[in-house]
């Protein structure tokens, strides 16, 4: 695709998707410019897998969404993406394809599909999973936590992270063993699904273990950020203050790239 035409499709899809409310403005910023690269750079087979990412994450996002604002603190961001949440999956893949556009080697191609199967696993789990009807566990001794709580699972959120790696994995094989000159394999796709799964997983143990969480002064909430009540503090309560729900979403990425280009040598 030309520049041109990537620019013009990127400033379409982000101004569609910022007028649905799927993004904040420093989102659509971002947003475009990662388009723009990926539409740019990248064939059509990448730009669908990547569009296939945002769509359905924000799909499912404004799923249920009032019962979300009572489980979040930032009523009005509940289903807008920012920059950093944009950042935090779309960074890898699109530093990726660019490396797929300067080396041609197929590997790329493969890591950044484990990249989307890992994000999508991720979002999915997390956007499906807070609906579910019973209470989540955590994944570290399966101590039941309140909904919403990072590192806290349910079957539901379980299965709906599984299904979204393998929809964007299928979706994948598809494109590119169809649009690129590389045989992409089957047991590629199976890597990259399996790979989704356990950066699923991966995010949910740094969940509970390492992510900052904090508790409002004034309702006594656990909440994710520093912020809850309005004109209240809150104190950290466990985590590192740096390891937010970006830095894990960015670092489960980053681990299954990383495992996906050491089982692929
Ligand atoms: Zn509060």
């Amino acid at each position: 695709m030309s520049w041109l035409w990537g620019a013009l499709l990127a400033l379409t899809v982000v101004a569609v998707s910022y007028k649905l409310r799927f993004l904040t403005l420093s989102g659509a910023v971002v947003a475009f410019m990662m388009g723009w690269i990926v539409f740019g750079f990248g064939q059509f087979a990448f730009s669908i897998v990547m569009l296939f990412f945002f769509f359905s994450s924000s799909l499912w996002s404004n799923l249920g969404s009032a019962q979300k604002v009572k489980l979040t603190t930032n009523a009005q961001n509940v289903n807008q993406r920012d920059a950093w949440q944009i950042l935090a999956n779309g960074l890898v893949p699109t530093l990726l394809l660019i490396f797929w556009f300067n080396f041609q080697e197929s590997i790329f191609i493969l890591l950044f599909l484990i990249s989307f199967a890992a994000a999508t696993a991720d979002t999915w789990a997390t956007e499906i999973g807070v609906l579910s009807k019973s209470e989540p566990r955590s994944i570290l001794g399966f101590k039941k936590v309140p909904r919403g709580t990072s590192g806290g699972i349910t079957i539901l959120g379980t299965m709906a992270g599984f299904g979204g790696s393998v929809a964007i994995v299928i979706l994948g094989l598809f494109l590119f063993s169809t649009f690129l000159p590389f045989p992409f394999t089957w047991q590629n796709a199976l890597l990259a699904a399996v790979l989704g799964l356990t950066a699923q997983i991966f995010d949910s143990i740094l969940g509970a273990s390492f992510q900052a969480k904090y508790q409002c002064l004034k309702c006594k909430r656990i909440c994710e950020e520093g912020k809850h009540c309005l004109g209240a503090g809150t104190e950290l309560i466990s985590g590192w203050k740096w390891m937010n729900n970006n830095v894990v979403n960015f670092l489960s990425v980053v681990i299954a790239v990383f495992v996906g280009w050491l089982v692929a040598h």
